[in-house]
């Protein structure tokens, strides 16, 4: 099918990256949005805009037949999801196409196969992916079994929910004596929120880095990876701040993984843009899940490859080849990102509210990608993403710096923002020297006690019930960002 007009099927900063992508492309663009969306910015500079419901996004955006009758209704040929709400929801891709759009992602059923995280595993396994040690498959009933299977893995494990999303239907387990109670706490919870009681275990990996890689493949057998992001500095599963590359990561382990991942790609028939994601301990990487979208963080890799990601996904969804080859991307310099959220900088309390007064900031190696305005309300009905201040430069040094600067040059009044965070990690010495685990922003804030980053209080402690920003749902699951 000829792509002429996109359907962009999400709100915010990443509503109007699309469009500017689809204008470049000299794509026709409809908006669709929720009446307390009206006011975005891409909302008034799309060709056409369909309101698909009231604020709430189970009524809007997560509304699959509002959206599906708004491409109908507006001669679409394509429909982009996005990151969050339905970009990952597989019956969501299948009912598109069965519509006679083209999805912009990849076929429903390579969305069903990598979000159950049995199913992703066992294919990135067979692809040559090194994946954390664990369960081959999903846990049977029998305890002893299971008990033998923990010891051979060894202490600490955590046993997974197959289906799970967003940080929730995970437990670490430290001893054998605990283990028959986490498995079967873990199922209910399972069952209960993803429709999926199959659980797994892995072996639980106390300091972790977060490296991630990105992909790009065609529908013709080609696929490329862009090389990698560190995502470490996380609170509560949701990322604050990425960079690429990653620290300390070497050329040949880039190579190594990232040429694994191609592959996989290739293997599992993958269309448009994905992301790898790791745990990096010990100079060891191990696969944790795929993201079969675009995310948040991918403009640190557009801006040290030069390589514009959306745009490619477009492309490929339509059944064009890739614009590069493997041997066309090269690494340059160093890129970091702030995640900018309308959030007390202590609390992290929403603070939604209109924007008073905004000074964007400029100049080489910046880049601010959002949707907000002097005069514009931040609904309070989503995510608290704002903005995301990227910045580029020859190294990670300059790039900190620019970042600093960058971040002097910002300002947002009206509402509270978590810039005062930024400016405070990008002068950390531990943040600055690069390389930190997972645990390190909670250890600095003072959320939790050094040396015990237990998943389990992380994901299920009552102050916790907050998703991670860009994660999705998958298959039927409902969720918004
Ligand atoms: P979700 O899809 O819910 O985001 P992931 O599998 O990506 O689930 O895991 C979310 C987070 O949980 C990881 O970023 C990491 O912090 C933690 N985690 C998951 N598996 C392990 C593991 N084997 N060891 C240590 N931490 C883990």
């Amino acid at each position: 099918m000829k792509l002429e007009k996109v359907v962009i099927a999400n709100r915010g900063e990443i509503a109007l990256r699309i469009l500017r992508a689809c204008r470049q492309l000299g794509l026709k663009t409809v908006a669709v949005h929720s009446t307390a969306d009206r006011d975005l910015q891409h909302v008034k500079l799309a060709d056409e805009s369909i309101c698909i419901g009231p604020a709430a996004a189970k009524e809007s955006y997560l509304n699959i037949p509002s959206i599906i009758a708004a491409a109908e209704a507006t001669g679409a040929s394509a429909i982009h999801p996005g990151y969050g709400f339905l970009s990952e929801n597989a019956d969501f891709a299948e009912m598109v196409e069965k519509s006679g759009f083209i999805f912009i992602g990849p076929t429903a059923d390579t969305i069903r196969l990598m979000g159950d995280k049995v199913s992703a595993k066992r294919a990135m396994m067979k692809a040559g992916v090194p994946c954390v040690p664990g369960s081959d498959g999903a846990l049977g009933d029998d305890i002893e079994e299971n008990r033998r299977l923990a010891n051979k893995i060894g202490y600490p494990i955590i046993i997974k929910a197959a289906g799970g999303g967003g940080g929730r239907g995970m437990r670490v387990v430290r001893s054998d004596a605990e283990l028959e109670d986490a498995i079967a706490l873990t199922r209910r919870e399972a069952d209960m929120f993803f429709n999926n009681p199959a659980v797994y275990m892995e072996k639980f990996l106390e300091n972790p880095r977060h490296i991630e890689f990105q992909v790009l493949s065609d529908t013709h057998g080609n696929a490329i990876y862009l090389g990698e992001r560190d995502c470490s500095m996380q609170r509560r599963n949701q990322k604050v701040l990425e960079e690429a590359p990653a620290p300390f990561i070497s050329e040949e382990q880039r190579r190594m993984i990232g040429e694994r991942c191609a592959k996989a790609c290739v293997d599992i028939g993958y269309r448009g843009a994905g992301t790898f994601e790791f745990l990096y301990e010990n100079g060891q990487f191990y696969f944790i899940e795929m993201n079969t979208r675009v995310q948040v963080e991918h403009p640190v890799t557009e801006l040290i490859t030069g390589i514009d990601i959306v745009r490619e996904m477009i492309i490929v969804s339509a059944g064009a080849p890739l614009s590069y080859k493997q041997s066309d991307v090269h690494i340059k310099g160093h890129a970091i990102e702030c995640r900018i959220n309308a959030e007390d900088p202590k609390t992290f309390l929403p603070s939604p509210g209109k924007i008073t007064y905004l000074n964007v900031p400029g100049g080489p190696g910046v880049r601010w990608d959002s949707h907000i305005y002097q005069g514009y309300a931040v609904p309070p009905h989503y995510d608290s993403l704002v903005g995301k201040l990227i910045v580029h430069d020859d190294d990670r040094e300059l790039t900190i710096g620019r970042a600093l600067g960058a971040l002097d040059e910002l300002v947002i009044e009206g509402i509270k923002t978590n810039i005062p965070l930024h400016k405070d990690l990008l002068t950390d010495p531990v943040e600055v020297k690069g390389g930190a685990s997972i645990h390190y922003l909670e250890q600095k804030l003072g959320l939790v006690e050094e040396k015990k980053p237990e998943a389990s209080e992380a994901k299920d402690s009552p102050k916790a019930p907050e998703k991670k920003k860009d994660a999705a749902p998958r298959a039927s699951k409902a969720k918004t960002e």
